[in-house]
């Protein structure tokens, strides 16, 4: 049965998030060199200049930052993160959706999905994606922050889409180990601790804090007991076998999962890597409110095969002034898989045709620009759970206002109780039984085709509504390998100069999702491995509300109409070697086509989808960047 109920959220309820986005957390920055207004900058030439304060740009501009001789300048479309208590309380964090910190896109209508349109949402916030969090609709209170790092396949298979084995596992460890440090977590008393203190866990000594949820329930140990149950069984083998450590290479199996947060707040690409740059070095500015219109090439080379573009053009609002931002050495291109081709589009950077068709003047014929955009897809679903002890879900929280004032107080004083963790604790990584013949789709055997991740408590998203009464399990499955693909033009149906409105307008996003009916059959494979997972003994005071495997082909009815994605979009203007057509940046990040002065470093570069939650490999590919750009930068 689909569990469906007509309960709105209390308009109480809703006042006390909107208050909650209004107070003040108690770190303060000190504003280094933060801009409001290009026209305030000290000086319009800088030696970088990174479009985007995101996942990764934060990492460029702190390690080109480094060089005490070199001017960095980061320009930001969005807020400044300072203050947004919805930003740095873990659990609080999907409330960011549809709000000042978010660019509130949507997708074209999709095919796959019975012509629904989903939503796009992106960081609009220093920190980027990195500082907001999923899941909306109802009461926006999910938060996963989930930091896993991908197989050592994946890593392989992108030394080997771009010929340069410096991206393959071996290689990538150290630039790994300077992302994140794993620090311990304040544990729910009532419970054993999650293995935080486990010295094998992959771990670094870098900026970003990581730790083990710290509200692991009673319900996560049924999921580990689950797990092992299983695992010892004959007939599933190690499909569902426990792991104790998801970053050490190979991703498969159920375990804790480890979340960006540390002393009981978000950490983000902000607080991790730009605040900590504003605050000590004088050689980097950041303007926020300022958007990248496009990218301006050198005159000299207009007409060159070779074309230097050394300029940005940035506005805040669409009929304000135009500056012009100068890069004597680079442009990094930060903006994320949706931000980054949109630009590369905008400045004449493109497939010829579509370029012009928008009304661009084309001055690169860069094919891929736009191409292999996809996402994960994923579905919820819902089990009750019969009479748990009161602490194990967060139902009753978060259906009672007085229960949100008191663990919205507590983070406040203490950075402890319910909101100083993520509402995930466990997830798994699994394979689908692949025929003899069939292709795999994924990157290797140490990467999962789908994934199941347990949230304690009722995730309200899309039509469902947390009902007034019970305890649930929500159960999130998604697809992780799809075989799907979409793609990102400039919108030139609305009648408006594209040129004019530039990044104030949305581009047109189709992720082309559920396309492919290999992955609508992913689906169907880890909803029958969610309802196996949940038959096993330790989970015998649970009853599915929502049983998806009663009819194969509802069950398809129901992924069309209620899949959306994980918020995952890469692969826009990726990373490939001379002959791939579709390659946009070659294996050092630099754009392709004879185009001069600009590097893409953010999620549009990856050749194909991480296997797995996507930030930690992006801040890792961003380390290896700063250092590449650093090398081709020594005179
Ligand atoms: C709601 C949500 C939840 C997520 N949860 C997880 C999770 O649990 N685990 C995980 O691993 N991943 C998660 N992700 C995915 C992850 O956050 C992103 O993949 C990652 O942050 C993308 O990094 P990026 O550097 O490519 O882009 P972003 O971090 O999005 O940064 C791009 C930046 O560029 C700015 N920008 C864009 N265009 C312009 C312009 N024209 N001018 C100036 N600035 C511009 C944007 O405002 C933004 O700050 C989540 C994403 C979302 C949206």
């Amino acid at each position: 049965m689909l569990l469906s109920s007509s309960q709105s959220l209390s308009p109480s309820l809703k006042s006390i998030l909107s208050l909650v986005l209004l107070l003040a957390v108690s770190t303060v920055h000190v504003r280094a060199a933060l801009y409001t207004d290009p026209a305030d900058l000290p000086t319009t030439e800088y030696d970088y200049i990174v479009v985007g304060a995101g996942t990764a740009g934060n990492v460029i501009a702190n390690r080109l930052s480094e060089d005490s001789s070199r001017r960095v300048l980061v320009v930001e479309a969005g807020v400044d993160d300072t203050g947004i208590v919805t930003v740095h309380a873990p659990f609080l964090g999907p409330n960011n959706q549809q709000t000042l910190t978010d660019w509130n896109y949507t997708t074209v209508p999709q095919t796959g999905l019975n012509n629904r349109s989903i939503t796009v949402p992106r960081g609009f916030v220093l920190g980027g994606s990195s500082s907001i969090s999923e899941y909306s609709t109802f009461f926006d209170f999910f938060d996963f922050m989930v930091w896993t790092q991908g197989s050592s396949d994946l890593f392989d298979s992108y030394a080997d889409a771009s010929g340069d084995p410096g991206w393959g596992w071996d290689a990538i460890q150290p630039f790994w180990k300077k992302v994140s440090t794993l620090v311990p977590s304040p544990n729910n008393p009532t419970l054993p601790p999650p293995p935080s203190s486990d010295p094998t866990l992959s771990n670094g000594n870098g900026p970003v804090q990581i730790a083990l949820p710290n509200f692991a329930t009673e319900l996560d140990y049924r999921v580990i007991n689950a797990s092992q149950i299983l695992q010892s069984s004959n007939t599933t083998s190690d499909r569902f076998k426990y792991t104790q450590d998801m970053n050490g290479g190979d991703t498969i199996g159920f375990g804790f999962n480890q979340e960006s947060t540390g002393g009981g707040e978000r950490s983000s690409s902000a607080t991790a890597y730009l605040w900590p740059a504003l605050n000590e070095r004088d050689n980097v500015d950041v303007v926020i409110g300022t958007r990248a219109m496009r990218l301006v090439v050198d005159e000299c080379d207009r007409y060159n095969s070779q074309k230097r573009f050394g300029a940005v053009e940035v506005a805040q609002s669409v009929d304000g002034p135009r500056t012009i931002l100068n890069a004597t050495r680079e442009i990094v291109l930060s903006a994320g898989s949706i931000g980054t081709p949109q630009l590369l589009l905008l400045s004449g950077i493109g497939p010829k045709d579509e370029v012009e068709a928008a009304g661009v003047e084309s001055l690169v014929n860069l094919k891929g620009v736009g191409k292999n955009l996809v996402d994960h897809p994923l579905l919820l679903t819902y089990y009750s759970v019969s009479a748990p002890p009161a602490s194990s879900t967060f139902d009753d929280t978060i259906r009672n206002p007085s229960l949100i004032n008191s663990a919205i107080s507590e983070w406040s004083t203490s950075r402890s109780g319910l909101f100083s963790t993520a509402p995930t604790s466990l997830l798994g990584f699994m394979r689908v039984p692949l025929a003899s013949d069939e292709p795999d789709p994924s990157t290797g055997p140490k990467s999962a085709h789908t994934e199941i991740l347990f949230l304690d408590g009722f995730a309200a998203l899309g039509a469902a509504k947390q009902p007034s009464e019970g305890y649930f399990l929500s159960v999130i499955t998604a697809v992780v390998s799809p075989t799907s693909r979409g793609s990102l033009l400039l919108d030139s149906t609305s009648g408006l100069n594209v040129t004019q409105q530039g990044t104030f307008s949305q581009p047109l996003i189709d992720y082309g999702i559920m396309s492919e009916e290999w992955d609508v059959n992913a689906m169907l494979q880890a909803l029958e491995d969610a309802d196996t997972f949940l038959g096993t003994e330790p989970w015998g005071a649970v009853s599915g509300l929502f049983n998806t495997t009663d009819s194969s082909s509802n069950s398809e009815q129901y992924i069309r109409e209620n899949t959306i994605s994980v918020y995952h979009p890469i692969g826009s203007a990726k990373m490939g070697k001379a002959g791939d057509k579709l390659a946009v940046v070659d294996e050092r990040l630099r754009v392709r086509g004879g185009v001069k002065g600009v590097r893409v470093v953010d999620a549009s570069v990856f050749p194909t989808i991480p296997e797995c939650h996507p930030q930690a490999v992006i801040y890792t590919i961003a380390e290896r960047a700063a250092e590449l750009i650093k090398q081709d930068n020594v005179l």
